[in-house]
């Protein structure tokens, strides 16, 4: 497996590897830039096909955390975690200790939240054995799952995106689809349907669909329709890679803007979309409350306030990439990630 000239590599500062065979532990620790702070960003436990995958995943999701960082405007650079999903039977406590392990051998460079299939639960098992963790639900700053003011950003970044580009104020009478009602997908969905927006969902999950059919009026399609739903805004929520070029066709939406880490499957996605005139929210400037809460507990004094006053400066953010965008006629992912490498000061 190649490192340097992987095509995701991006002068990370740091790319660590561990195993221990006992507990089942493989993971990847990516340190990829610290001008701003200490690398943070969440540690995602999930079955990939092979370690190339992992490796991948690791490599583009700690480089968007770099971003988000800088475009949020907090003193923390970008890293991740990723754990494989042992097959079969395993012990998810002595797993997550070894990982906690893991963690403190990185020495402070990382430190640790919850990103898709890691629970608080699992945060409080890291911290046996490290300080860098945070996204805890007990102790002096702890400020729990960072999901809902994940779900908090979108939100008022999806108020920007739909008076920029439909020039409404707020999202009373539109259509969402939403993809994905997990963490994040579910807490966006319940403001979106108390803002008086009609909703669209998918899920693999039939618990968490019927769920959104009963408490939210939601209505309920397949997973593989809702990208291409007759909607206002398509919220991808589950995982990476919806606007890929089998669903960009279909997809019918004024706005894209969700929760989910790298939405664009190639960079060139970010283009078609722009030429098929739909605005698309830039992934990590839009779902970056939860990194902010992070923020406020990784600062020892969690302030409210604080995160606040940052998920206010998400809109502000939001704007300039539109503008910028419009006036320049790139696409706005190409806008956000020149704006992130201008406050990293990388060239
Ligand atoms: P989650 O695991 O709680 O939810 C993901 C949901 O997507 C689950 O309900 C799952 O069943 C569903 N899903 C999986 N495959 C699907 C498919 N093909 N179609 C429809 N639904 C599918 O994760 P989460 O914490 O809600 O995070 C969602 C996304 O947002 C992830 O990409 C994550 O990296 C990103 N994100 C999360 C946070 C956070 O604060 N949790 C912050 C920033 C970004």
């Amino acid at each position: 497996m190649s490192i340097f000239s992987h095509p995701d590599f991006d002068n990370h500062e740091g790319l660590y590897t561990f195993s221990e065979p006992e507990s089942g532990l493989k993971c990847f620790i990516a340190v990829h830039n610290t001008n701003r702070g200490p690398a943070s960003g969440g540690t995602r436990f999930w079955s990939y096909a092979d370690d190339t995958a992992a490796l991948t995943d690791v490599l583009r999701l700690s480089k968007a955390m770099s971003y988000k960082n800088a475009m949020a405007e907090i003193p923390l650079g970008g890293g991740k975690a990723v754990i494989l999903k042992p097959e079969g039977e395993f012990d998810r406590e002595a797993l997550f200790t070894a990982y906690g392990r893991a963690v403190e051998k990185v020495g402070g460079q990382y430190i640790t939240a919850e990103d898709v299939g890691v629970s608080t639960d699992d945060m409080r098992v890291i911290k046996t054995q490290t300080d860098y963790v945070a996204g805890l639900d007990d102790g002096e700053a702890a400020s729990g799952d960072p999901s809902p003011h994940t779900a908090d950003g979108i939100f008022r970044g999806l108020e920007v995106a739909v008076k920029h580009k439909l020039g409404v104020d707020g999202v009373g009478g539109l259509i969402v689809a939403v993809q994905g009602l997990g963490h994040v997908g579910y807490a966006l969905a319940q403001k979106l349907k108390t803002s008086g927006a009609q909703l669209i969902v998918a899920d693999i999950n039939q618990e968490a669909t019927q769920r959104a059919a009963e408490e939210l009026k939601a209505t309920v399609v397949t997973v593989d329709q809702i990208h291409a739903q007759e909607a206002d805004i398509f919220a991808p929520c589950a995982l990476g890679g919806a606007i890929n070029a089998d669903t960009i066709d279909d997809i019918q939406a004024y706005i894209v803007g969700g929760a989910a880490n790298n939405q664009l499957k190639t960079a060139e996605m970010g283009r078609a979309l722009m030429d098929r005139d739909i605005l698309y929210c830039p992934d990590y400037v839009l779902n970056a409350g939860g990194i902010i809460n992070v923020a406020a507990e990784v600062s020892g004094t969690y302030d409210y306030k604080w995160v606040d006053g940052k998920l206010e400066g998400l809109r502000v953010t939001l704007q300039e990439v539109f503008d910028r965008s419009k006036s320049l006629g790139r696409p706005t992912n190409d806008i956000a990630d020149e704006m992130a490498r201008e406050r990293l000061k990388l060239s």
